[in-house]
């Protein structure tokens, strides 16, 4: 298990953004990759093309990680093609807006159901052959929302990703012992298509440099800032790091509190 070569990684939401970043990463490790989608099969199928025509090894699987049954026969899939999953990836995630004002249950449930369920189902899914082979990373993609960032709007998305934190310490504690490390890793603002949704050019530059000035490095995220934390993290080299959460945020600097 100690080489990246013997790793099978499976990375949820994996076709574009962030998850797409982590997927490309982890290939090039060495590691056989399967990108999960839920939608637009065409941007996994593109990725897995672009994996394999460097000399990777990748699938892509449909599944909505909502959903139990799914999940599980998605990880199946993944086990009969590289073999038993060593690397889970929960980056598969939702953010609806919401304040107090503005407050949609089904919305708040929507966003519960995959962000907080799904790493729950497919945790469950993965960790009977972890547990046989006594070799396991997970990694969870939170945010910093969950630790407390300012920017107004995203409440209940900031509740769903402290659930998805405390269930990473909590898994990291239940699956210790058996050789399975569960670490979290809490971006910060990322270029990509959730966080570019809904404005034009003008706008997002306006708003990148507004919130890139909110870290440290002065700068907003770009994915593979995210995929490099989770190489370490998923790495056979990390096994004595475990129910960590690092926040990769360029250093922001607008916290409510501490
Ligand atoms: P994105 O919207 O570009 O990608 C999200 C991916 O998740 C998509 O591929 C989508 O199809 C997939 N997905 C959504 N629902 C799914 C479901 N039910 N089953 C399977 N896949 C599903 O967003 P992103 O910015 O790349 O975000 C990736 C992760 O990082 C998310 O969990 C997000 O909450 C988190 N995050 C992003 C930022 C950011 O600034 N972009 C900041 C903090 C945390």
């Amino acid at each position: 298990m100690a080489d990246w070569r013997d790793q099978v990684a499976l990375v949820t939401g994996g076709g574009r953004g962030i998850g797409r970043a982590i997927a490309r990463r982890l290939a090039r490790e060495g590691a056989s990759v399967c990108v999960n989608f839920v939608s637009r099969a065409e941007d996994a199928e593109a990725l897995v093309a672009d994996i394999t025509a460097e000399g990777g090894r990748a699938i892509a699987v449909a599944a909505d990680v909502s959903d139990d049954a799914a999940v599980e026969g998605m990880v199946d899939r993944v086990s009969a093609t590289f073999g038993p999953v060593t690397i889970l990836v929960n980056n598969a995630g939702i953010s609806h807006k919401g304040t107090l004002d503005n407050y949609d249950s089904e919305k708040l449930e929507r966003m519960r159901q995959v962000n907080v369920d799904g790493v729950i189902h497919t945790t469950r899914a993965v960790m009977t052959d972890m547990r046989r082979q006594k070799y396991g990373r997970i990694v969870n993609i939170t945010s910093v929302a969950a630790i407390g960032t300012s920017l107004p709007g995203n409440a209940f998305y900031a509740a769903t990703k402290a659930e998805a934190q405390i269930l990473t310490l909590r898994f990291a504690m239940e699956l210790g012992a058996h050789g399975i490390t569960v670490n979290a890793v809490a971006p910060g603002f990322v270029e990509t298509e959730m966080t570019r949704a809904g404005g034009n050019e003008d706008a997002w530059k306006e708003r990148a440099q507004k919130i890139g000035g909110l870290a440290m490095t002065g700068r907003v995220g770009a994915p593979d800032d995210i995929a490099n934390a989770v190489a370490f993290f998923a790495s056979p080299d990390a096994g004595w790091v475990t129910g960590q959460v690092l926040a990769v945020d360029g250093g922001r600097m607008d916290y409510i509190g501490h």
